[in-house]
């Protein structure tokens, strides 16, 4: 049994109640490594190190603080298989997966934001015949990143890489449902020679070290990703204390596709934007709107292709799709296939769990499933599921899929598929969304702004974004 432990001051340490949670192979349904079940003292120890190390990480000249993040990087990378394969067993998702996206994306964040800080220019404002004003912008102090389970490394990467780059010590938990590649980096950051206390990772519970992070008074800034409950919880936690936040949350995303697209790559793309990652990605599109005339052609061939689709053991080189998560997850996606039906929906596809063989028999899989027939508003079409689960839904005129695809909470998101470049305007110009993709899906430039609008979040991530939250703005006036 591997014990995962907290990384404070530089040290891999147990937890201080020495108390653990057990931590599942959804692959296989059997507990593999137990991970801290940390506590407020632990944060407070973390704090304690952060505080300790922050004058000298926010003094360090950039370009060194860059050079320790990219051998950070390049040691992930030199590691990539290693890597890619606790990812997949921590997380269930396919190992070509892990090995093409995720850990390829965290070393992506780290090197990123190590050379986007070098050319983060500071604003200046000149009044004639007044005098000038410049903006400085330092490090916010103590920062606390958190992050889900869906893209573990990927996304925890990608909150304290700018974090750590614009010169803050960080404090950061994972989900506790997947902290193994979080806990792999804390040996990293040590051998590459990160100053202590720079950046702490502790585990456990959100509603314990998640909760002691937030209310922690020394903590200046969250960034939070995950689900938009737990992200009002934050707010509401944080408000008071005027801390910085924020927050990516949940999506519910429409992807819209018109009768004059390239049908063949909107299908398979369709297929990817719908079930990669066990359809457990933020961005994918879990509405899908069709237009009329092509309804029953696209449906045919998305239900054949997506019935074909190889749900598998994580290491099946074959494998479209791996296990979910967890088993409560599996069950929660689940029971919205039971709801739907309820609903007035017919199953296409898929709809129930996979049963493999052998080792797997007691993993967490479930086919990709598509599902016709329900109403735009009712339940299925506006919560979030987070699963292998799509609706398809025709429609006739850009207001009517406009009203639909706008209609739910979330604005996170969305896929337009046109060869008219004025529909293609049109709605991505009109769509309730942070994020529009046109003829394409999940294309990501990191210099972007990333984020989500209505109950999908606050504030921006990406590029500049991130570096302007983890930063305090100064202006500076010299009368001329
Ligand atoms: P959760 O909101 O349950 O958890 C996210 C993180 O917050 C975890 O580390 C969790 O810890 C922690 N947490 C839980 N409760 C608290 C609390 N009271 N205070 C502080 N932290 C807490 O989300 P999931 O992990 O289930 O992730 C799935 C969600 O993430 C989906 O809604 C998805 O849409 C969203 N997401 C959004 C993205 C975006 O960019 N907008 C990208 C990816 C996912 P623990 O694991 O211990 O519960």
């Amino acid at each position: 049994m591997k014990y995962i432990k907290n990384y404070i001051a530089g040290e891999l340490q147990a937890p201080t109640l020495n108390q653990h949670i057990d931590n599942v192979d959804p692959s296989r349904g059997v507990v593999y490594s137990q991970i801290p079940d940390s506590s407020a003292e632990d944060v407070e120890k973390a704090v304690e190190s952060a505080e300790k190390a922050f004058p000298g990480w926010s003094n360090t000249p950039k370009d060194e603080r860059a050079a320790i993040m990219i051998k950070i990087a390049d040691i992930i990378e030199s590691r990539l298989k290693e890597f890619a394969e606790a990812e997949s067993l921590d997380n269930g998702k396919p190992v070509s997966l892990a090995s093409h996206v995720d850990i390829p994306r965290a070393v992506s964040n780290l090197k990123f934001f190590a050379t986007a800080i070098q050319h983060f220019a500071a604003e200046s404002h000149y009044m004639e015949g007044v005098g000038v004003n410049y903006t400085t912008r330092k490090p916010i102090g103590i920062v606390g990143c958190i992050s889900p389970w869906n893209l573990p490394l990927y996304l925890f990467t990608w909150k304290i890489a700018p974090a750590l780059a614009a010169g803050n010590c960080v404090i950061a938990k994972p989900s506790e449902i997947t902290p193994m590649t979080a806990f792999m980096l804390s040996e990293v950051c040590a051998e590459a020679g990160l100053p202590a206390g720079v950046l702490n990772i502790i585990h456990g519970l959100g509603h314990k070290v998640g909760d002691a992070m937030t209310r922690h008074p020394k903590i200046k800034a969250i960034s939070f990703t995950g689900g938009t409950n737990t992200g009002a919880t934050i707010a509401k936690i944080a408000a008071p204390m005027f801390k910085k936040l924020s927050l990516e949350l949940g999506g519910k995303n429409p992807n819209i596709i018109f009768a004059d697209c390239d049908f063949d790559k909107a299908l398979s793309t369709t297929v990817r934007s719908s079930f990669a990652n066990q359809g457990q990605i933020c961005l994918c599109g879990s509405r899908i709107f069709i237009e009329r005339p092509i309804y029953e052609k696209f449906k045919e061939a998305f239900v054949a292709k997506v019935a074909k689709s190889k749900v598998s053991y994580p290491s099946d080189p074959e494998a479209k799709l791996g296990a979910v998560v967890s088993k409560p997850h599996m069950e929660k996606v689940l029971s919205y296939v039971d709801l739907a039906v309820e609903e007035g929906g017919t199953v296409l596809t898929g709809g129930t769990q996979v049963k493999l063989d052998g080792e797997y028999s007691e993993g967490f899989y479930i086919r990709p499933t598509i599902i016709e027939g329900l109403a735009y508003d009712c339940r299925t079409n506006q919560e979030e599921i987070f699963g292998p689960v799509v609706t398809i839904t025709p429609f006739d005129t850009i207001d009517e899929v406009l009203m639909m695809a706008n209609s739910t909470e979330y604005g996170l998101a969305s896929t337009v598929w046109t060869e008219n470049l004025n529909t293609a305007h049109s709605v991505a110009d009109r769509i309730h969304a942070g994020i529009v993709w046109v003829n394409s899906w999940l294309v990501r430039d990191l210099r972007t702004p990333f984020g989500g609008v209505k109950n999908s979040g606050v504030g921006r991530e990406g590029g500049f974004e991130a570096l302007r939250f983890f930063t305090e703005p100064k202006n500076i006036f010299i009368k001329s």
